[in-house]
């Protein structure tokens, strides 16, 4: 079985479902479970109608609600022509769902039935259209029925092996499933999601659950580049990539990937394909147990980052600090993502500042604080342990008009982490491509 993830932009009209179909329906290929977000622009619109049903704007969110449902009602016609009739109304429960939402006040179980529509409408949609316009054979998996998450919000991976082993048993010799990626169920049973752009972790959690030899995530850029082509001119795709790698740039900020979503492949050790929908030959990344000769490969950025600066003389190197210390992140659910010390002070970082009031009121019993908010972590991803060329010290010969807030390197052979100012970001990463990838 290979599982094949489309994302937003790769459904994003008519025409583009049609290519998705082309690339996925021919009888031809592996067995496969093709995973699809929402058109590209539905799920910010979803987002932006929980926000006016939250502020108590009914009539605005009903408003954005039927325009959606019209931008739907012309794609649907596009896409199947005359056949569109027959799927109007089950598209039509979907936005009734949505307008039923706008009679009461917003609860948080309301807010997430709202998001998880585009992911419903999109596979609707393309379904539709391998079924009825190609007449190939396709199954439409509900992925309500197998993708779960735990009590932590965590994915749930026996419940979603064995849910969707019994899910798929009814269908032994079918050739093509679609199924919703980003949304799940939680631990009570209600609708829930895998969080932004977590259609590709859903993607990787079916490829473990059913032991899948490959998973493909089809998007609008041909690979992984070295640096973020949103940002940086002349980035270039990097062919190969090990999962730890690819883990580390996922996490620190390349946004072709969700943050976790090597994760599942990674421990299964399935190969994982980054491919263009609009060039479907090109030879994207392949990310596997293997990793390249290059030393630094790519880098790559995560804002929001917020800095705290712990200092205390008299404790700092007294056993036992570092753990009370980490003690208090561990209460408040707050991971530290780089961590810096000296004899006296210890600098760490955070990317969620949800908890940060209740730490810093517990940290102040015992240390002096200092907090820096509006950084980024700039990450260098490579083979380190083969950094035989000096690129680490080109790193710095490139940084060295920028100021540099914290470093991290030795903690894993695959990655050097550089805090800045996020003022400072799109300079760092600017000057890292002239130092480390002009050629
Ligand atoms: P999808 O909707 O298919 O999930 P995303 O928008 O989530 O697509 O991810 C693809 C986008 O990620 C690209 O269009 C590109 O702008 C951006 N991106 C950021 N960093 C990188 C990188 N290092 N390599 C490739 N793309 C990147
Ligand atoms: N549709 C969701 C989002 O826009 C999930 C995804 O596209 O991966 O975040
Ligand atoms: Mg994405």
């Amino acid at each position: 079985m290979k599982i094949l993830k489309f994302g937003g932009t790769s459904v994003g009209s008519a025409q583009r479902m049609r290519e998705v179909a082309e690339l996925i329906h021919a009888p031809h290929l592996d067995r496969r479970i093709v995973v699809l977000s929402a058109m590209s622009g539905t799920t910010n619109s979803l987002v932006e109608i929980a926000r006016l049903l939250y502020s108590g704007d009914a009539a605005a969110a009903e408003a954005r609600i039927t325009f959606l449902q019209q931008r739907y009602h012309e794609v649907a016609r596009e896409l199947l022509g005359g056949q569109a009739d027959a799927l109007l109304p089950t598209l039509d429960q979907n936005f009734q769902t949505l307008h039923d939402l706008t009679a009461a006040p917003l609860s948080a179980d309301g807010e997430r039935v709202v998001l998880a529509q585009g992911e419903l409408l999109s596979t609707r949609l393309v379904h539709a259209y391998v079924t009825e316009v190609l007449g190939r054979p396709a199954v439409l998996l509900p992925a309500l029925d197998f993708m779960r998450i735990d009590t932590d919000e965590e994915p749930d991976a026996p419940a979603i092996r064995e849910r969707l082993a019994t899910t798929l048993a009814p269908y032994a010799t079918a050739p093509l499933f679609i199924t919703q990626g980003y949304i799940c169920r939680n631990a009570q049973g209600s609708i829930d999601n895998l969080k932004r752009g977590g259609s590709d972790y859903s993607a990787s959690l079916i490829g473990a659950a059913v032991g899948a030899e490959e998973i493909q995530i089809w998007t609008d850029i041909d690979g992984l580049h070295n640096n973020d082509p949103r940002i940086v001119k002349g980035t270039y795709p990097i062919r190969e990539l090990s999962f730890d790698e690819a883990a580390e740039l996922a996490y620190f900020g390349a946004k072709i990937l969700h943050p976790s979503s090597v994760l599942p492949a990674r421990q299964h050790g399935i190969p994982v394909r980054l491919l263009n929908t609009m060039q479907p030959d090109a030879p994207g990344t392949l990310i596997s147990a293997k990793t390249g000769a290059e030393a630094i490969k790519a880098v790559a950025a995560k804002d929001g980052i917020t800095a705290i600066n712990v200092k205390s003389s008299r404790m700092l190197l007294a056993h036992g600090f570092l753990r009370s210390l980490f003690e208090i992140f561990e209460r408040y659910r707050t991971s530290i993502d780089m961590i810096t010390t000296s004899e006296v002070a210890v600098s760490l970082t955070i990317d969620d500042a949800g908890r940060l009031p209740q730490i810093l009121a517990e940290l102040r019993r015992f240390c002096t604080v200092e907090v820096d908010e509006n950084q980024s972590i700039i990450c260098l991803v490579g083979n380190l342990l083969q950094d035989a060329h000096g690129s680490a010290n080109r790193a710095f010969t490139a940084l060295r008009n920028i100021p540099v807030r914290m470093i991290s390197y030795g903690g894993s052979p695959n990655n050097i982490s550089i805090l800045v100012s996020t003022d400072d970001k799109v300079r760092a990463l600017q000057a890292l491509n002239e130092g480390l990838f002009r050629r």
